[in-house]
């Protein structure tokens, strides 16, 4: 069953503690649906500029991608410049230029309008929810947000979030939103803004996801190494994504699979910088890491 996501596609130019990308291509739409084309079918709907390489569609497009819903128009494409301090939990912005994102539109087809499968990346809540507008009546909707909108545009979001019934968020994110500190208690007053489910996203700390009746955390993959921390957040959420609809499952069991799914593929994209990790990664690879992943926290093992 495919997968719908809405979002960002950028070039990123990206500093962190081990070196430098220049005009890496990223975005959140990219990075959820690099991963999630790792177990179902996705379909992008997002905006790029003049300057997008031909070489960057090949690749998409190789991944399975249906870029359909890809508009194409005048003007550059959206461009962010980041720099990590040596905390890579910490970054600066140090460049924006949203380029033909500004006045980015989602219009879905009447074919992408049927999508069981929907992810509304990190953009305008209202947009987000113009996006729910569009659809007929899809199985599961995830959606992402970022501090920008929670606190510029808190009413819209509060209403998306009654409409949504998975948020993928991080920490920060979540205490801002919630107004509590304690991550318990923030996800307690997030589910009770609508979504059934709330997992919180916590770095190099792992996930945590919560409904009304359970709590699942798993640990992010032990990495001597983390290269460049940008969309693992994204990635993340596509894994999960990609492996919900892959297996068709919403039980208890499957949304843990697809939590560690979702991490294992995080665990990979912060090995390199941008796409650089996930434009080489094999099934194979996948698989040793998720049994790995599972061994790791397997508390009855030898
Ligand atoms: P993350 O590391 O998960 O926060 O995702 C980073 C991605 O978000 C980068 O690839 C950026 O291109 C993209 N990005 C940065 N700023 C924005 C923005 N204002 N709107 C949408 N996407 C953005």
């Amino acid at each position: 069953m495919s997968i719908l996501v809405v979002g960002s596609v950028f070039f990123d130019s990206l500093e962190t503690p081990h070196g430098k990308a220049e005009r890496a291509l990223g975005g959140a739409a990219t990075y959820f649906s690099v991963a999630a084309s790792f177990f179902a079918p996705v379909r992008m709907v997002a905006t790029v500029g003049e300057d997008f390489p031909q070489a960057e569609i090949d690749f998409l497009t190789k991944r399975g991608i249906d870029l359909s819903g890809l508009e194409h128009r005048k003007g550059r494409t959206g461009f962010w410049k980041g720099r990590y301090h040596e905390d890579m939990n910490q970054r600066d912005t140090l460049a924006l230029d949203l380029g033909v994102f500004s006045d980015f539109e989602p219009k879905l087809s009447p074919e992408h309008s049927k999508s069981p499968y929907v992810f509304l990346a990190n953009i305008d809540p209202q947009l987000q929810e113009s996006v729910l507008d569009q659809l007929g009546a899809p199985g599961v909707v995830g959606c992402d947000t970022m501090n920008h909108w929670i606190t510029g545009s808190r009413d819209q979001l509060e209403r998306l979030l009654k409409r949504v019934g998975i948020l993928v968020i991080n920490d920060e994110e979540a205490r801002l939103l919630s107004g509590e500190r304690n991550i318990v208690r923030a996800a307690r007053k997030l589910l009770q803004m609508g979504p059934e489910r709330v997992l919180i996203k916590r770095g190099e700390y792992g996930v945590i996801q919560f409904s009304p009746d359970s709590v699942f955390a798993v640990p992010a993959f032990p990495l001597e190494e983390v290269f460049d921390p940008t969309g693992a957040g994204d990635t993340f959420a596509g894994g999960f994504m990609g492996e919900i609809a892959r297996s068709g499952g919403l039980s208890e069991s499957s949304l843990r699979r697809a939590i560690v799914y979702g991490s294992v593929m995080a665990s990979f994209v912060v090995e390199d910088f941008g796409l650089g990790r996930l434009r080489a990664l094999t099934q194979d690879e996948i698989d040793r890491r998720y049994r790995q992943f599972v061994s790791l926290t397997d508390i009855d093992g030898a």
